[in-house]
């Protein structure tokens, strides 16, 4: 017997997230993502409705009237958020569900779903290491760069609030503790 749970995986900007949380995605097929609204620009790869649902800010504000959202944050300028419709698709199907949010964004879960969300925060070695990350992504301009730094020590503040806090020393090792701690959380 499994119990399905809501994970939240979170890191500063360049800590190697979304590439662990594909790998997990891969690794469990049964799981799902939580698909999150944005307003920011598509990145070259991107997928609309696979990545995120890009959205204009009209779009979005709509959603927060209506309240469609379970969560939102503006971040780097643009908008984020949680779609309630997600949520509810892993809690119905008694599904799995991976969330790749922000900090915030991960404690507004915690507090929405409680023991159902489980919080993982994925830490880098060392803030330079985590600039040079960043830095060789090469997907942000200076600007864009700049305010993923100013908002890195929030994020470390915040992630000691998170139920497990996982050092992406190398990513594969990361990878499988963050595994480990879901398949430990999943089984009953
Ligand atoms: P990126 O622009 O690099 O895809 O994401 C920027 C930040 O927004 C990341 O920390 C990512 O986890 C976060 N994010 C993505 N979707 C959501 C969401 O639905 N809610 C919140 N609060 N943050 C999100």
């Amino acid at each position: 017997m499994s119990r399905p749970k809501l994970i939240v995986i979170s890191a500063p900007s360049g800590g190697g997230k979304t590439t662990i949380v594909k790998e997990i995605l891969t690794r469990h097929p049964e799981f799902q993502f939580s698909v999150s609204g944005t307003t920011r620009p598509m990145r070259t790869g991107e997928v609309d409705g696979v990545d995120y649902f890009f959205l204009t800010k009209e779009e979005f504000e709509r959603l927060i009237q209506r309240g469609e959202l379970a969560e939102h944050e503006l971040i780097y300028g643009n908008y984020y958020g949680t779609l309630k419709r997600e949520v509810d698709r892993a809690l119905l199907g008694n599904k799995t569900m991976v969330f790749d949010v922000d900090v915030k964004g991960g404690l507004s879960i915690k507090r929405l779903y409680n023991n159902s969300a489980v919080l993982i925060f994925i830490e880098p070695p060392s803030i330079t290491v985590l600039e040079q990350r960043l830095r060789n992504r090469k997907t942000e301009d200076e600007e864009t760069f700049r305010k993923r730094m100013e908002r890195v020590a929030l994020e470390l503040e915040t992630g000691k609030r998170f139920d497990f806090r996982v050092v992406n020393n190398t990513l594969p090792r990361a990878t499988d503790e963050v595994d480990e701690i879901i398949k430990k959380q999943i089984q009953s």
